[in-house]
């Protein structure tokens, strides 16, 4: 069995729905299991919708609302015809989750947000099946939540790998075509979570890890892997085969290319990934598999923007010793403060982090009586990986480097820009 994913990108509207239709006609779409995200940025509109209704702001939560629905509206018109029943379940979908924000009296935003956003891949998985469907593709459309199944903790949920081993091992039949959505699974008591922004790409590699796949294919905007993101760095170069240790290396730095935890259970099993263009479907991608490392070898680049660089030191002035750094962690851990670069001296430690949860203020409201603290908010942290002279020029030119860690592969530097 193959497992394909198609994200946001691909299905932004509905010629991109189309498009995954001849995709699937000239590859071929038995023994195929499809993961879909949420179309185009519609993840962005739901949480606008959350933040809305958690906000208790009335006028911004309709305005969010109508937003989502006359996308998806525009969407479906351009694909079916008038009378077709995916009208109704659009409406029915929207009517649940408008159902929902009136009941709901939890002020808890992540458990909220986790019930909303995942309306944007419910609908967009209906769509793209009920399309398949018209086209000639049938197709088994399954509710991932009832597969993917999952801890409790909002919007960051880690998989129970054997229990979702076990339901897809007996709810998929490998000889069809099934379509799953992306990013969201349920917790046993019948929630849904979701696994982390851009989460779509790892739910292709637990599918394609419990169902033992022969390869996985994540379809995207680009030609493949490429040594930057084109949308930072003029130049770029398509990566024609990386190894999974590499690739590992690139998205935990930070290439949005694909999601850091897909990987690891595709590796495992040896499973070979391509990620190929939607758009030259024709053209072979990037082959991520074991065996050579990078191909071409040419320096990568990779920039993670809006960073926080915290700086701390003892309030006496004694040696940051092992107790204040557990101390530090303790708290990046509760504020969900994910760690980027680490550096430290006898008497001050500092850290790069990211502050997706808006946690950054409440971090910082509870460290200051502990220990004597300084920060810098928005710079940028470069990682070049197989850097060369050339290329650690072209970062530093950037703006002022402010702190810089090289090691034998990795060179990374903070950059504040003027
Ligand atoms: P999806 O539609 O699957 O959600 P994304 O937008 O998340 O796709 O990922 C594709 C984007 O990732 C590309 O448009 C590109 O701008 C960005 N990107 C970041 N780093 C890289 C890289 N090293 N190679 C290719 N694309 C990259
Ligand atoms: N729709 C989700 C997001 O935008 C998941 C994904 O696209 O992978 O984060
Ligand atoms: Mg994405």
């Amino acid at each position: 069995m193959k497992v394909y994913k198609f994200g946001g990108a691909s299905i932004k509207d509905a010629l991109g729905v189309k498009n995954v239709a001849h995709i699937l006609q000239q590859e071929g779409a038995s023994n195929c299991l499809l993961v879909i995200s949420a179309m185009g940025k519609m993840t962005n509109a739901f949480e606008n919708i959350i933040n809305a209704s958690i906000n208790n702001d009335q006028d911004k939560l309709t305005e969010s609302i109508d937003l989502t629905i006359n996308f998806h509206t525009k969407i479906i018109s351009g694909l079916f015809q008038d009378d077709h029943k995916i009208h109704q379940k659009v409406t029915i979908l929207f009517g649940e989750m408008i159902h929902f924000l009136a009941e709901n009296t939890s002020k808890e935003y992540d458990y909220l947000y986790d019930q909303i956003v995942c309306y944007g891949e419910l609908l967009s998985t209906i769509i793209v099946s009920d399309y398949l469907n018209e086209f000639g593709i049938d197709n088994n459309w399954k509710d991932v939540r009832e597969l993917v199944i999952t801890d409790a903790v909002f919007r960051d949920a880690s998989v129970n790998w054997k229990e979702t081993e076990q339901r897809i091992k007996t709810y998929i039949d490998s000889s069809k075509l099934t379509i799953v959505q992306g990013f969201i699974g349920g917790d046993s008591n019948g929630n849904t979570t979701t696994l982390g922004r851009e989460g779509s790409d790892y739910t292709a590699g637990i599918f394609a890890y419990c169902l033992d796949a022969t390869n996985v294919t994540i379809w995207k905007d680009v030609l493949g892997v490429l040594n930057a993101d084109p949308r930072e760095f003029k130049e770029t170069q398509l990566l024609n085969k990386i190894s999974y240790e590499e690739t590992i290396e690139m998205a935990f730095y930070g290439a949005s290319v694909i999601h850091p935890k897909t990987i690891k259970p595709i590796q495992n099993k040896q499973i070979p990934l391509y990620v190929r263009s939607f758009n030259d479907f024709n053209s072979p991608g990037t082959k991520v598999s074991s065996g050579i490392i990078i191909e071409p070898i040419v320096p990568c680049f990779i920039v993670k923007k809006n960073q926080v660089l915290i700086s701390i030191s003892t309030r006496d002035f004694s040696f940051m010793v092992e107790e204040n750094i557990s101390d530090i962690f303790r708290l990046l851990h509760k504020y969900q403060l994910r760690v980027n670069l680490i550096q430290n001296s006898a008497i001050s430690f500092s850290v790069c982090v990211d502050n997706n949860f808006n946690h950054f203020d409440q971090f910082y409201d509870e460290i200051k009586f502990i220990f004597k603290v300084s920060f810098i908010k928005g710079v940028d942290l470069y990682t070049v990986r197989h850097f060369t002279k050339n290329s650690l020029n072209e970062i530093h030119n950037l703006g002022s480097s402010i702190l810089s860690q090289i090691n034998k592969n990795t060179a990374q530097i903070i950059i504040q820009k003027k």
